[in-house]
C-alpha cells in the first residue's frame, strides 16, 4: 500500500486509532464496543440495537457494523509505530517541494492531542515528524540549502488567530501566486530543531481559546494548525536560481461531538455549529478529492471555500499533496454515538 502511495496513485491515507479505556471508564465497569481486526477492520457493536428496533430512524442499523481503513490501530499501538505507519510517508514529498497535511480527528477525549503532541517522554506525531524532517534535511544538505519556518494558528468560530503573537486580532487569508495560500501578517519563526518547535507549541497552547463546556471542561473548541514552511534552495545553481517551497500542516482538529449532545445554548451553540461547518466541509473536500483520484475525474468540484480551515489548506490537500487523517475513538460504550459518527466520517474520506 505504501508503495502505491509513493507512486502517487493514492495520496490520502486514513487511519483509525482506538485508545485504551481510561480509569473513569474502567471504574464505571463500562464494556468496549470497538474491536479491531487485522490492523485494517473496525467492528463497532451497537449497544442500543435491541431498543432501536422500535425506532424508525435507527431500525436499519446492524448490531455489528464493519468498516475497513488503510489502517486500524487498537490501544496497543505505540506512538513510534503510529508515526512510522502514517505521517512518515508525507516527508519525502515535503523535502522535494510538495505540500502535505496530517489531521487528528475525533470527539473531545478520544485522543487527538495525545496522537499529535503526546507527552515529553512519549512524544506524538508532531515531534517525530519534525525529527525525521530535520534528519532528511541534514541528509540532503549537500545538494540543497533548507530554511524551516514555523507558524502556529487556531481557527475559532471561523476566525484565524496567531497563537505566536500576543496581539489578539483576526487574520485574513490571501492567495499568493508563488507561495500559495498565505495568512497575512502571521508570525513565522525560523527554527533549526524539533526542541525549538515544541517550545513554540507550548507558548502557543497557552494562547489557545479554551472555554468550559458541560461536556468537557477543558474541551478545545478550536482547530489548532502547526504549519511548517520549508524553503529549498539548490546549491549548485543552473542558469536560473531555483527556490522551491513546501508546507507541512499538522492539525489538531476541534472536538467533533455535536452541539446537540450537550446542553450548550447561545454562543456555545453557534460555536458548535461553526465547528461542525468546518469539519463537514473538510470531510466534503477530502471525499471529493479521493473520488477525483479514484475515478481520475478532475472536473469534480471541491468545496474549499466553504470554511476557513479548507481555504487555509486549499494548496495542501489534493493534487500532488499527501494527506493523512487519523481518526481517534474511545472503545467505551458511553461514547458509542461519537464513535459511530467518527467512523462514518472517516469512512467517507478513505479511498480504497
Ligand atoms: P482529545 O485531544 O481528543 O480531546 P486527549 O488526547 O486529550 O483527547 O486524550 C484524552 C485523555 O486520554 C488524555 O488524558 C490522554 O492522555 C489519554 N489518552 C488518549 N489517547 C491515549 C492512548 N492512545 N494511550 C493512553 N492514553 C491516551
Ligand atoms: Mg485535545
Amino acid at each position: 500500500y505504501i508503495d502505491q502511495l509513493k507512486n502517487g496513485q493514492n495520496n490520502i491515507l486514513v487511519a483509525i486509532r482506538c485508545r485504551p479505556l481510561n480509569q473513569r471508564e474502567i471504574e464505571k465497569s463500562e464494556y468496549e464496543v470497538v474491536r479491531i481486526l487485522d490492523e485494517r477492520v473496525v467492528v463497532l457493536i451497537d449497544p442500543y440495537y435491541e431498543s432501536n428496533q422500535n425506532d424508525v430512524l435507527r431500525k436499519n442499523r446492524n448490531k455489528e457494523m464493519q468498516f475497513a481503513f488503510d489502517y486500524a490501530f487498537d490501544e496497543t499501538i505505540s506512538q513510534v509505530e503510529i508515526y512510522e505507519k502514517t505521517s512518515n510517508f508525507l516527508l519525502d514529498g515535503v523535502i522535494e517541494g510538495f505540500n502535505a497535511t496530517v489531521f487528528a480527528y475525533g470527539a473531545t477525549g478520544a485522543g487527538k492531542t495525545y496522537t499529535m503532541v503526546g507527552s515529553p517522554d512519549n512524544p506524538g506525531i508532531m515531534s517525530r515528524t519534525m525529527n525525521q524532517l530535520y534528519y532528511l534535511i541534514q541528509q540532503n544538505s549537500n545538494q540543497n540549502h533548507f530554511v524551516v519556518r514555523v507558524s502556529y494558528l487556531e481557527i475559532y468560530n471561523e476566525n484565524i488567530k496567531d497563537l505566536l503573537s500576543i496581539e489578539d486580532k483576526n487574520l485574513d487569508l490571501r492567495e499568493d501566486p508563488s507561495q500559495g495560500v498565505v495568512v497575512a501578517g502571521i508570525t513565522e519563526i525560523e527554527c533549526s530543531s524539533t526542541q525549538e518547535i515544541m517550545a513554540l507549541l507550548k507558548v502557543g497552547n497557552r494562547n489557545r481559546t479554551k472555554e468550559a463546556t458541560e461536556a468537557n471542561e477543558a474541551s478545545s473548541r478550536s482547530h489548532a494548525v502547526l504549519q511548517v514552511q520549508v524553503e529549498i534552495k539548490q546549491l549548485e545553481q543552473g542558469p536560473q536560481e531555483e527556490v522551491k517551497y513546501s508546507k507541512l500542516s499538522m492539525v489538531d482538529l476541534a472536538g467533533s461531538e455535536r452541539a446537540a449532545n450537550t446542553s450548550n445554548r447561545g454562543l456555545r451553540m453557534i460555536e458548535g455549529a461553526k465547528i461542525n461547518q468546518s469539519l463537514l466541509c473538510l470531510g466534503n473536500c477530502i471525499q471529493a478529492l479521493s473520488q477525483i483520484q479514484e475515478k481520475k475525474n478532475s472536473n469534480l468540484f471541491v468545496p474549499y471555500r466553504g470554511s476557513k480551515l479548507t481555504r487555509l489548506l486549499k494548496d495542501s490537500l489534493g493534487g500532488n499533496c499527501r494527506t493523512v487523517m487519523i481518526a481517534n475513538v474511545s472503545p467505551s460504550v458511553l461514547t458509542f454515538e461519537d464513535t459511530y459518527n467518527t467512523l462514518n466520517y472517516a469512512n467517507r474520506a478513505k479511498n480504497i
